[in-house]
């Protein structure tokens, strides 16, 4: 029924290593997202089936909408408690990464878990994973590390250890890496798991609810104003950009999150193949990129603005003031049509 995922030995090999663990910490990125924390929680359910003590560790706090992801309340935010993370990381005798490809990305728990003696394990879909883990399962084409995650424990044969709970878990990460299924969804085996995960009992209007269509108040005026007031689009060069100050921030009560999809409503102009959002924070400017087609943000992130990520998804950090960084993007936009929209027009390529 789910197609094999072809990655036997590592899974033999998974296998071992599970049975031989008693004590497994999951470690998942900064900033963690829905992928994130639903394939952590997902997998510690699952563990905690097979007998296991299996906890979630993250780097930094996660967003208000995720709270109610099964699981997501016993998570451990190492920032709040740092002694305690350290002590999990290090009493583990397995430790496994979820969602994420450099040990970088886990910021202060990356020195841990490169010291830690645990086995380690990791199962992510972005590009170029470092060579870190005991056994790395790694396949950038997936769409979420939910749903290569959900196939994982298909091929361990753990398919009936998914709970309704671990269903949730892993629906959440499959909706919000593919704007419920708007984005990076082409494989039509994504929607066979969609139903197995119904069939648990998931219930997909209520995470869709959750994870799409909750905002407060501040958080609805803030991208009204940013729309509204600080958009500003290229038609002829494909582009989009919007900033936000910290003043224009503190004006709304900014949380983390409150922008969460805003650099994809650009997208919706006709003509617009690629949009920016830079947000000023102390010191420096954290930039999120998103693209239509073959725009490859993430080599504009790379080349420009110190981060990577995905072809349509990328994100960085550049130093320095938000209007240096609105300047760097504008001063790009003739480079970038001229190098990815082939000088033409970029209506064409919608
Ligand atoms: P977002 O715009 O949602 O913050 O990030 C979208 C994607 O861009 C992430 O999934 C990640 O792959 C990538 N990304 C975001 N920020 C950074 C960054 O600072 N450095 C790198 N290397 N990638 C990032
Ligand atoms: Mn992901």
């Amino acid at each position: 029924m789910i197609s094999p995922l072809h990655e036997d030995k590592k899974i033999q090999a998974l296998r071992d290593i599970i049975d031989e663990a008693e004590r497994i910490v999951v470690v998942t990125h900064m900033g963690p997202d829905g992928d994130a924390i639903g394939s952590s929680t997902a997998f510690c359910n699952v563990m905690g089936r097979l007998g296991k003590e299996a906890r979630v560790v993250i780097p930094d706090m996660m967003l208000a909408s995720l709270r109610s992801v099964p699981g997501a309340k016993d998570v451990t935010d190492a920032t709040r408690y740092p002694d305690f993370a350290k002590q999990l990381i290090e009493d583990a005798d397995l430790i496994v990464c979820l969602d994420f490809n450099a040990l970088k990305r886990i910021s202060k728990l990356g020195d841990l878990v490169a010291k830690a003696t645990a086995k380690k394990v990791l199962i992510d879909h972005h590009l170029d994973p470092e060579d870190f883990a005991d056994v790395t399962i790694s396949r950038p084409e997936m769409s979420s590390t939910c749903y290569l995650l959900f196939k994982v424990l298909c091929a361990l044969e753990m398919f009936d250890d998914i709970d309704k709970k671990a269903a949730e878990s892993i629906l959440t990460g499959m909706m919000t890496d593919t704007g419920n299924f708007s984005y990076n969804c082409a494989d039509p085996e994504l929607y066979v798991v969609v139903s197995e995960l119904v069939k648990k009992g998931a219930d997909k209007e209520r995470i869709y609810r959750q994870q799409f269509e909750t905002h407060s108040e501040d958080s609805i005026r803030l991208n009204s104003y940013a729309l509204l007031e600080k958009l500003e689009v290229w038609p002829d060069m494909g582009a989009a950009l919007i900033t936000l100050s910290r003043d224009e921030l503190n004006r709304f009560h900014y949380t983390k999150g409150d922008t969460e999809g805003l650099v994809n409503r650009p997208l919706a102009i006709p003509g617009v193949v690629y949009s920016a959002f830079l947000r000023e924070e102390d010191g420096y400017v954290k930039v999120s990129m998103r693209s239509l087609g073959n725009f490859p943000v993430n080599e504009v992130c790379r080349e420009y603005f110190g981060g990577g990520g995905h072809l349509n998804a990328a994100g960085g950090e550049l130093p320095g003031t938000l209007e240096n960084a609105a300047e760097l993007f504008r001063s790009l936009l003739p480079t970038n049509k001229e190098l990815y929209l082939g000088g033409h027009s970029a209506a064409k390529s919608q």
